[in-house]
């Protein structure tokens, strides 16, 4: 069988392999567990095959191809537990706790496959029956070594434990004196997250470490389920604390808070499972929710850590406790061994093949190892080599920063926030941020209020406008035929020519287009239609209305445009004519064409409306003066060509 790093050799072999500064990848080891007595009595087929030390070959139940997965090391279920502790390589890290190093090694996968088993053996048969020493899990066997092997060591070590579990998204104390209590876990910039006011107790021999253990296994959350009959119903962590104290180094830590130095942590996960295969209800449906939403967590940060580009971005270490309490040994300085359990049972091949990409995905997740910072003087070589890392970095998150500034730099003011203020900082980030929203949207909200006022007055206007309008047309030919105010000549010949504008401002009366001096927006576009000519080299269409004052002799100007006091005077008939003060809703028309909309008070813009009251208050204007100019009404009716009224 491989073993993985140095377990077995010279220790000081092993810390000559120190991964200090560089980046290395988490172990994984597969251990897939005998098939239980229950799964053999009800007939079921093992799906995998350890195809030599390093592969597990997966079976699928429908008779397809084999998929294959490769680990650092593949255990099957015939192995020893001590061969998984010497295949685990779980001594080097030991050695790396002594010099300082931070390792942690975790078990993971569906319930029932053998997490527990693995680090602490089978669960004790009775309340003072020790664990068989064959069967003695990682722990055990990992706590005998250490202690043997500071026994050996010349220089004076301290060893503490602290032992806790994250039950319902809640940290306990399982060393506490009293009954355990919810505990807040904490970050700071020099230990990163941390549970407050955890005990963290000092012991001197294998036999008080022991005790430690089985204390904190007997407190742990337990359950029974289909699956397994003795289901851990929490995550459970057990550090130990490594430190040298020298005469420099007189303990200057807080009584409760984890000496400096180095850390072996134990992380007995709770297992994934599918309610409704496990038959979980109440409070154990709450609990596998719990569990499912951090192991959720968890997988998420190990596939936000696996992109390259995102590592160095924000990883939501903080979307649970587990994710925060392990946030150092997935992507910071940590040294990490994970163990996948997986059961062979065809019936669990789904958890099975997701448990192996699990585990595949974070056999590529890579930490930076850092030692501990010595008071000692460095040696030159290391101190250069550290500045120019240092400077790579900076310049490197200099890069990063001014490409977010440049495009987010909303974004990159949150995550700025975010590491340095953290959550209570966001926190009133967002209250700013929703106040700012809320102005907003009451300034919208007034606004729109404003421009339905504006347009209810307009159409009130209009309406008064069109009806004077009527009555205004109507006056003049009483008895007669009824006259269309766009041509001021008879409806029904008053259209008759092709002198149709290609504007979409219609006669009120009958809904034809107007002629195109009718237009109120004539210069801004061509007439339609070819027109045909009339003597004086002038189109009909360019011909000025009736209304207009003929042009002094000798003069080519054309009809002056419509000025400011045209339209003043226009108010001031529609005053006349209404009885009421008309307010101008738009601004004077610009000289020339524009193809600016016409603007309201109040920054909203009614066009329409606006512009059917210029035209009605034109016509109005026309027709008041057509009626003094307008030929008796016994004189002969004549075609709009013939019709043009002396100058
Ligand atoms: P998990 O912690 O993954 O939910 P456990 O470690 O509690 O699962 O194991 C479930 C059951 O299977 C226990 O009864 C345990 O003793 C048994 N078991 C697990 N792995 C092995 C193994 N390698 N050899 C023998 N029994 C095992
Ligand atoms: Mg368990």
């Amino acid at each position: 069988m491989e073993e993985r790093g140095s377990p077995d050799g010279d220790p000081a072999r092993s810390l000559e392999q120190a991964p200090e500064g560089s980046e290395t990848p988490i172990q994984v080891v597969l251990r897939v567990r005998p098939m239980s007595t229950a799964e053999l009595r009800r007939g079921e087929q093992s799906a995998l095959h350890c195809s030599g030390t390093r592969t597990l070959q997966v079976s699928p139940p429908g008779g397809g191809p084999d998929v294959a997965f490769r680990f650092s090391a593949v255990l099957d279920g015939a192995r020893t537990q001590e061969d998984v502790f010497r295949a685990c390589g779980v001594k080097r890290l030991g050695e790396l706790a002594l010099r300082g190093f931070s390792c942690t090694i975790f078990t993971f996968g569906q319930t029932g496959s053998g997490k527990t088993y693995t680090l602490t053996g089978p669960p004790p048969q009775g309340e003072g029956m020790p664990v068989p020493p064959s069967l003695a899990g990682i722990m055990q066997r990992t706590f005998a070594w250490l202690l043997d092997r500071v026994q050996h060591l010349d220089v004076p070590v301290t060893l503490r434990a602290s032992y806790l579990e994250i039950y319902n998204e809640q940290v306990r104390d399982l060393l506490s004196l009293g009954s355990p209590r919810p505990l807040p876990v904490r970050w700071n910039k020099a230990r990163g997250f941390y549970v407050e006011q955890l005990r963290v107790v000092e012991f001197g021999s294998l036999e008080a470490l022991m005790e430690l253990l089985h204390m904190g296994l007997s407190r742990r959350q337990s359950s029974s389920h289909t699956l397994n009959q003795a289901s851990s119903r929490s995550h459970a962590l057990l550090t130990l604390y490594v430190s040298h104290p020298t005469p420099q180094q007189v303990p200057a830590v807080d009584p409760g808070e984890p000496p400096v130095g180095g850390k072996l942590c134990f992380v007995d996960l709770a297992g994934s499972e599918k309610v409704a295969v496990t038959g979980s209800r109440g409070q154990l449906m709450l609990e596998a929710n719990s569990i499912n939403r951090s192991l959720l967590a968890l997988g998420h940060c190990i596939s936000l850590l696996l992109d390259p580009q995102r590592k160095q971005s924000h990883i939501p270490f903080r979307d649970s406790k587990l994710t925060k309490l392990l946030a150092d040994s997935l992507g910071g300085r940590g040294v990490t061994l994970m163990v996948a359990c997986v059961s062979p049972s065809a019936q669990c091949l789904p958890e099975t093949l997701s448990t192996l990409r699990y585990a595949s995905r974070a056999q590529r997740v890579t930490t930076r190892p850092q030692g501990p910072k010595s008071p000692g003087v460095k040696p030159p070589q290391q101190v250069e080599a550290e500045l120019l890392q240092l400077q790579e970095e900076n310049r490197r998150l200099r890069l990063q920063l001014n490409q977010m500034q440049t495009k987010a730099p909303g974004i990159h003011g949150a995550r700025v926030a975010w590491a340095q203020r953290n959550l209570y900082g966001m926190l009133q980030e967002f209250m700013l941020e929703n106040e700012r929203l809320r102005k907003e949207m009451r300034q919208l909200r007034s606004s729109r209020d404003l421009a339905q006022a504006e347009r209810h007055v307009l159409a009130q206007q209009v309406h008064e406008l069109q009806r004077h309008l009527l009555s205004a047309c109507s006056l003049p030919q009483q008895g007669s035929a009824s006259m269309c105010p766009c041509a001021m000549g008879p409806a029904a010949s008053c259209h008759a020519q092709p002198l149709l504008c290609s504007c979409c401002h219609p006669c009120l009366l009958c809904r034809v287009s107007l002629a195109h001096w009718a237009c109120p927006q004539r210069d801004c576009h061509v007439p339609q239609v070819v027109e045909s000519r009339v003597p004086g080299h002038m189109s009909l269409s360019a011909r000025p209305p009736p209304w207009v004052p003929p042009p002094s002799p000798g003069s080519s100007k054309p009809p002056r445009e419509r000025n400011h006091s045209d339209r003043t005077q226009t108010g001031v008939l529609a005053e006349m004519l209404t009885g009421e003060e008309v307010v101008p809703s738009a601004p004077p028309l610009p000289t020339g064409c524009s193809n600016m909309p016409l603007t309201l008070r109040g920054g909203s813009g009614i066009p329409n409306l606006t512009q059917r009251l210029e035209v009605l208050t034109h016509q109005v204007s026309s027709s008041l003066n057509l009626s003094h100019s307008q030929p008796q009404p016994s004189e002969n009716m004549q075609s709009p060509g013939q019709g043009l009224p002396p100058y």
